[in-house]
C-alpha cells in the first residue's frame, strides 16, 4: 500500500491501516505535513452546514476525545469551547444545531455572548451558539502519534521524494514513478492536498479540486486573549478569532483560486490590502478586537471539490486508485474519521456512519463552483475546479 502525501489525510490512512497492511508513505517535503496541515488554524469544528461533512466531523470528534496511546505523551487537542455567530443569516446553523444535540453534542444559544467570551463585546451578531466541548488541535502533535503508531505497526515514510506520475497497467494503477524508477505497490493512495488533480489528469483522470488560498493573521499580545477563551467564528460574515499566545490568530475567510506549482512550498503572504480587509470587518464584527496590533501571518491553501465534499475511496475508473483527498478547510477536524473511512473500505468494511457515494471520486460534479473572496456568504464569484 503506497499513500502519496504525509499530511493529515495520508498519515491518518496509514495509521488506521498499519495494523493490518504494509504501508509505505512517500512525501516530496523534508518534513511530514508541511503544506495545508502546518498553515492551518487548528478548530475542531463540529457545527457545519453540510450534513457529510458533520458525519465526519462528529464521528473524528469522537476520535480526539479518546485519541489513544499513541498520544500518551502530547494530548493533539484541548477542550477551549467554541462560539458560532451570525450577524444576517440566523437561521443558517439551525439543523446542525438540532442534529447535533441529538447525537448527545452540548449546544447552547446565547443572549448574552460577551459573558463566555468577552471579545464578543459589541459585537452585532443576532444568534450565538455556544459548543463548550469543541476543541482546538495541535497539528504537529497529532501529526507525531499518526507517525508513533505507524513505525511501531512496521510503516515507512520516505521524505523528499516527489512522485513525478502514477504507473498504469491497462486500467490498473501498479505503483509511481519517483526519481525515474517504478515503485510497484498493490494499491496507491492520493493523499497529496492541492496536488491530487495533477497526478490524476498525468494518467488522463478528470478529478476536479481546487487549491483556495486563505489568509491567516497574527497579533501583538491583547488583553482580552486568554488561554481559555473559546474561539469564535462569525459564519455568514466570514471572520474568526482564536486566541494563540498572548494575542489572536484572525482571519477574514478571504478564497482564491489558485494552483501550487510542482514541487514543495505552498505558504504565502499576506498583503497591506489583505490587512486593511481584515481591519474593516473586525471594526464590524468584532469591534472589541478592532485595535489588536496586526503583526504578521500567512497564506495557505484549502484543497475542495466543486460541491466542497471531500474526495474520497476507490476511483471508479482506474483499479488499484485510491482517494483520501479534498479536505478542503476541514481536514484538522475531520482527519481521524477521514482515515478510518479509507482504511475500512479498504479492508472491505462498510461505514454505517458515513456514506460512500457521497464522497466517491467517481460521482457527478458542477464545473463551476462559488467561492466567497471576500469571505462574506451573501457575495460569491463562481471558478472552474478543471
Ligand atoms: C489557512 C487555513 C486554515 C485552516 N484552518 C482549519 C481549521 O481551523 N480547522 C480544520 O479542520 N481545518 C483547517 N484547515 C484545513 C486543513 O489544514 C487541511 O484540510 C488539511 O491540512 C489537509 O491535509 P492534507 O493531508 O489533505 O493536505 P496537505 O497537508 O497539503 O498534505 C499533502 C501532502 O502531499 C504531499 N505531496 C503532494 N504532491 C506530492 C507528490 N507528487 N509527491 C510526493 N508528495 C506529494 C505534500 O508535500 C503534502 O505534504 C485550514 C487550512 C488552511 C490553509
Amino acid at each position: 500500500m503506497l499513500i502519496i502525501g504525509a499530511g493529515l489525510a495520508g498519515l491518518s490512512l496509514a495509521w488506521h491501516l498499519a495494523p493490518t497492511h504494509r504501508v509505505l508513505v512517500v512525501d516530496q517535503g523534508a518534513q511530514p505535513g508541511a503544506e495545508a496541515t502546518a498553515q492551518n488554524a487548528g478548530m475542531v469544528r463540529r457545527l457545519v452546514e453540510d450534513p457529510v461533512e458533520r458525519a465526519i466531523a462528529t464521528r473524528s470528534g469522537e476520535a480526539f476525545a479518546a485519541p489513544g496511546d499513541d498520544w500518551e505523551d502530547h494530548p493533539p487537542s484541548r477542550v477551549v469551547g467554541a462560539v458560532l455567530g451570525l450577524v444576517e443569516e440566523d437561521a443558517q446553523l439551525t439543523d446542525a444545531v438540532a442534529h447535533l444535540r441529538q447525537r448527545g453534542v452540548e449546544v447552547h444559544s446565547l443572549d448574552r455572548p460577551e459573558e463566555v467570551a468577552p471579545a464578543l463585546r459589541g459585537s452585532p451578531i443576532r444568534q450565538a451558539w455556544w459548543l463548550p466541548q469543541e476543541r482546538v488541535a495541535d497539528p504537529h502533535a497529532l501529526l507525531s502519534g499518526f507517525l508513533r503508531g505507524l513505525r511501531r505497526q512496521g510503516g515507512a515514510l520516505r521524505l523528499g521524494e516527489r512522485v513525478e506520475g502514477l504507473a498504469q497497467e491497462g486500467d490498473r494503477v501498479v505503483g509511481v514513478w519517483v526519481g525515474g524508477a517504478l515503485l510497484r505497490a498493490g494499491a496507491v493512495v492520493i493523499a497529496a492536498g492541492a496536488w491530487g488533480q495533477g497526478l490524476a489528469a498525468g494518467i488522463g483522470l478528470a478529478r476536479p479540486m481546487a487549491p483556495i488560498r486563505r489568509s491567516l493573521h497574527t497579533t501583538a499580545p491583547h488583553p482580552l486573549s486568554r488561554p481559555e477563551h473559546p474561539w469564535l467564528w462569525l459564519d455568514d460574515l466570514g471572520l474568526y478569532a482564536r486566541p494563540e499566545a498572548e494575542g489572536w490568530l484572525l482571519s477574514g475567510c478571504d478564497e482564491r483560486l489558485d494552483r501550487p506549482a510542482l514541487g514543495p512550498g505552498s505558504i504565502g503572504g499576506l498583503t497591506e490590502r489583505g490587512r486593511a480587509e481584515l481591519g474593516h470587518k473586525l471594526e464590524r464584527g468584532l469591534p472589541a478586537l478592532a485595535d489588536v496590533g496586526l503583526r504578521g501571518g500567512w497564506t495557505g491553501l484549502r484543497t475542495f471539490t466543486p460541491d466542497r465534499r471531500p474526495m474520497l475511496g476507490e476511483d471508479p475508473d482506474r483499479q488499484g486508485l485510491w482517494w483520501a483527498s479534498g479536505l478542503g478547510g476541514a481536514g484538522v477536524t475531520g482527519c481521524f474519521a477521514v482515515g478510518e473511512a479509507v482504511a475500512a473500505w479498504m479492508r472491505g468494511e462498510e461505514t454505517p456512519w458515513l456514506s460512500r457515494r457521497a464522497v466517491s471520486p467517481g460521482r457527478p460534479f458542477p464545473g463551476r463552483f462559488l467561492i466567497h473572496p471576500s469571505g462574506e456568504s451573501w457575495s460569491g464569484q463562481l471558478v472552474s475546479a478543471r
